[in-house]
């Protein structure tokens, strides 16, 4: 049994590091434990999450905010068992944010319990977030909010990144930091993210040296990419993943040309020793920058672990320039937030403070649509999560819940194998209201190569790819339709000649 190499080593040193954690703050408050799951990963079956539970002190101690990441890594080969994979880019940044994390604020209390969990066999299919949210589900766990953390540390722009994280080969970005969550609208993912922001901006960046920039994206994550936070949204918990605005993508994309970013290789190293004098000294994981990720992640993890219960029976009707609102508060706080986005931005608009449960917020304008909710607000200042949220369309009059996924079927594309051109379809059983929707065509590594636009009138809407013209190689390719920015659904096609 090795003590410094693989992941058995890892996963034990982890485990020691919540354990020493309670010798250092003196106290046996923060409970490291194991989470085990059967699941055959290239050969072996049995694997183990590693976490630490700090439990919640307040009436609401029952309910969960978990904060996580990966510490799996990986070469190009993702069985390679013997490549020496540091992974520090993805994801030991995550890892020590998760730690560190559990160090500062396991010594105080909070309203609700917090688990700091690293995972493993994120590289082979999101495997222990997966067998983690498949427990909270079968087991009724109240988990009301998750924030994966993966490539959080890395600020320097690679050729493999996905837009619209870099603008170009080793730009430099220290600054900005993106937040990915399923859904547009009434999406509870989203409304965490912006919780997540809100908190920062109100709570901490008046005070933080260096500000950093929290950016809302659209999509649940990175083109052709995914992570822990999926596996959560799957089983209908609210989660968002933190990621650098600049990375060092997948550097062995299979069929691509040479490529020479770091993640995914044995190159994904903590730095290098420019003077050859024995010492790491320009780093490729940026220390500044990852404690700033951690700062965030903690303010978010603690307001969502203090906070009081969200407000209940939430309605809302336009009123001239202006919104009616109501809804109840079993607590009687005395003190709500409301929320209100213009329906295609990721961003509040306006967070108004508010001292009933039933007022009207005007100045908003005729003929624009926004999306509104509500938070509670108890003694000390702190804010419950949102509600849900309802859209409001002036131009209408009338109250509406907007676009869904329902009655939108993505087919299977014909003829598949192919051997020149396939015809990908969507059929849409009802009218759809909609910005914008197009095809995205990857390769089997997740490198988009197309965008075909397309129409989703009812009924049937087909497009046309043609592989030849490009020249790609015979194998498997994927393509997904995304519709405002979301991917809806994703299918694989066989490209054979
Ligand atoms: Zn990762």
């Amino acid at each position: 049994m090795s003590t410094s190499f693989g992941i058995g080593a890892a996963r034990r040193w982890v485990y020691e590091k919540f354990k020493s954690i309670n010798g250092q703050i003196g106290q046996d408050r923060l409970l490291p434990s194991y989470l085990q799951f059967t699941q055959p990963i290239c050969g072996m079956n049995q694997h183990r999450n590693i976490m630490a539970i700090l439990p919640g002190t307040g009436p609401q101690y029952q309910e969960v905010v978990l904060v996580e990441a990966h510490m799996d890594s990986r070469c190009k080969d993702v069985c390679d068992v013997l490549c020496l994979a540091e992974g520090m880019e993805d994801n030991a940044s995550g890892t020590a944010l998760v730690l560190e994390l559990a160090r500062v604020m396991s010594p105080f209390a909070y309203n609700r319990s917090i688990v700091f969990m690293v995972t493993i066999g994120e590289e082979q299919g999101l495997a222990g977030a997966t067998a983690f949210a498949n427990y909270c589900f079968s087991e009724g766990v109240q988990l009301k909010a998750v924030l994966n953390n993966d490539i959080v540390g890395g600020i320097i722009c690679g050729e493999t990144a996905s837009p619209p994280g870099c603008p170009g080969l080793n730009e430099i970005d220290s600054i900005n930091v993106r937040v990915y969550s399923d859904g547009v609208f009434n999406s509870k993912h989203k409304q965490l993210a912006r919780f997540s922001k809100l908190e920062y901006q109100e709570l901490l960046e008046a005070v933080m040296p260096v500000k950093p920039v929290v950016n809302i994206m659209t999509p649940e994550d990175r083109t052709g990419r995914g992570g822990d936070h999926i596996p959560f949204r799957q089983k209908g918990f609210a989660s968002i993943r933190y990621t650098s605005a600049n990375e060092h993508g997948n550097g062995d994309p299979t069929g691509t040309p040479d490529y020479h970013d770091r993640q995914h290789t044995m190159e994904d190293v903590l730095g290098v020793d420019t003077n050859s004098d024995g010492e790491l000294d320009s780093f490729f994981v940026d220390f500044n920058y990852l404690s700033r990720n951690t700062v965030l992640n903690g303010n978010a993890l603690a307001m969502a672990a203090l906070g009081p219960v969200p407000p209940i029976n939430f309605a809302v009707e336009p009123v001239n320039n202006g919104v009616a609102i109501s809804f109840e508060d079993p607590d009687n706080h005395g003190e709500y937030r409301v929320g209100i986005r213009k329906y295609w931005d990721n961003d509040w608009e306006l967070v108004n403070t508010i001292f009933t449960t039933a007022d009207t917020i005007y100045g908003l304008i005729p003929g624009e649509e926004y999306a509104v909710s509500v938070a509670c607000v108890d003694d000390l200042g702190t804010e419950s999560l949102f509600s849900r949220e309802y859209a409001v369309s002036f131009a209408t009059g009338t109250r509406e819940v907007r676009v869904s996924e329902q009655g939108l079927t993505l087919l299977q594309n014909h003829p598949n194998p192919f051997d020149e051109a396939t015809v990908i379809a969507v059929k849409v059983d009802r009218a759809l209201r909609y910005k914008e929707a197009y095809i995205a065509v990857y390769n089997i590594e997740g490198k988009e190569l197309a965008r075909m636009p397309i129409e989703l009138k009812e009924g049937l809407n087909e497009v046309i790819y043609d592989f030849q013209n490009h020249q790609y190689i015979p194998g498997t390719y994927a393509y997904s339709l995304v519709l405002d920015g979301r991917v809806v659904d994703t299918k694989q096609m066989i490209y054979a000649y």
